[in-house]
């Protein structure tokens, strides 16, 4: 019998975690501040703020949003992270993606201090992780190694395949999973027979954004299966990559859509912005 993997539990306590420490670092006369910029009003990306400062409010992590109009300018936005990152009351930065059109992501991905850059997706932030020295861990790939760990998942040794290469999934979930002595693969659209690389794994990751694609065909007996989909299906309901009752009684451990990754990432926001304290001393 599957174990479901509880991200929803495991995000909690993460959460409690986090509440305790930043309590901890208020006791000792510390503040933590994440700056949120939202540009524009786009509807999906109002609902992560919001989610984002609920979760600040949780754990006692101060939050200021800026919100700035869709005509925003790329110097415009650059100004402002500047002056952010020389506010010694912010402690993390966030600039919530996709910005409009006529800005750059990548030039305000790189604009923000890496000292504050607790999405972790700075060049210095990507770099220090594939080198193995400090610095912040993209939330959602290190989500998932805090749902393997606490389950009590070995990965030490074991066959990992990552299907999807994005920079803020599959790449750092690759160099993650090094990290914790895996063999890797990190497979993508151009990669032959794919069913067959997937069956290699004893740990499938999955970020591929396709609903439902990974079917019974794509698992070996037993493999522990993340599912980092946040797709919709012909119903327009949430689910994952991973075509979920078909591969279920064919895994060890299983994350479900809703309920597994998704609520990680805001959990493992929390426990960088908490973290940053200690990069900035
Ligand atoms: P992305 O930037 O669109 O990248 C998708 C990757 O999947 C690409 O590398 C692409 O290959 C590969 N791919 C697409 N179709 C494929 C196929 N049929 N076979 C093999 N590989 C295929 O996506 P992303 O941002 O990494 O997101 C992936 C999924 O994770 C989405 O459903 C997204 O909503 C979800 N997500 C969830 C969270 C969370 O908090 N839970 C966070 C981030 C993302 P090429 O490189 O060759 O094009």
């Amino acid at each position: 019998m599957a174990v479901i993997i509880d991200g929803k539990k495991i995000a909690q306590d993460i959460r409690d975690e986090v509440k305790e420490q930043v309590a901890l670092l208020n006791r000792q006369g510390t503040e933590v501040t994440l700056a949120v910029v939202l540009v524009g009003e786009d509807p999906a990306s109002q609902v992560y703020v919001r989610n984002k400062e609920k979760a600040c409010e949780y754990c006692g992590i101060r939050s200021r949003k800026i919100l700035m109009p869709e005509s925003t300018t790329q110097e415009g936005l650059l100004q402002v992270i500047n002056g952010l990152n020389e506010d010694p009351g912010v402690n993390g930065i966030l600039v919530q993606l996709p910005v409009p059109k006529q800005i750059n992501a990548d030039a305000v991905i790189r604009a923000i201090s890496p000292l504050k850059d607790v999405d972790g997706f700075h060049p210095q932030s990507v770099g220090a992780l594939s080198i193995g020295l400090p610095g912040f861990l993209p939330c959602t790939p290190a989500g998932i190694i805090q749902l393997l760990h606490r389950t009590g998942i070995e990965i030490s040794g074991k066959e990992c395949v990552i299907v999807g290469r994005s920079n803020i999934v599959g790449k750092p979930m690759g160099m993650l999973m090094l990290r914790e002595n895996a063999t890797v693969t990190i497979a993508h659209s151009r990669t032959k027979n794919l069913a067959e690389v997937c069956r290699r794994a004893d740990i499938l990751i999955t970020a591929i954004g396709q609903p439902k694609f990974f079917t019974a065909d794509y698992i070996k007996e037993g493999a522990v299966v993340i599912d980092c989909g946040m797709d919709r299906d012909e119903n327009g309901k949430l689910c994952g990559d991973v075509d979920y009752s078909d591969v279920f009684d064919h895994t060890s451990a299983i994350t479900p859509v809703p309920g597994g990754v998704g609520p990680m990432t805001v959990a493992m926001l929390m426990k960088n912005c908490a973290a940053a304290i200690e990069l900035q001393r």
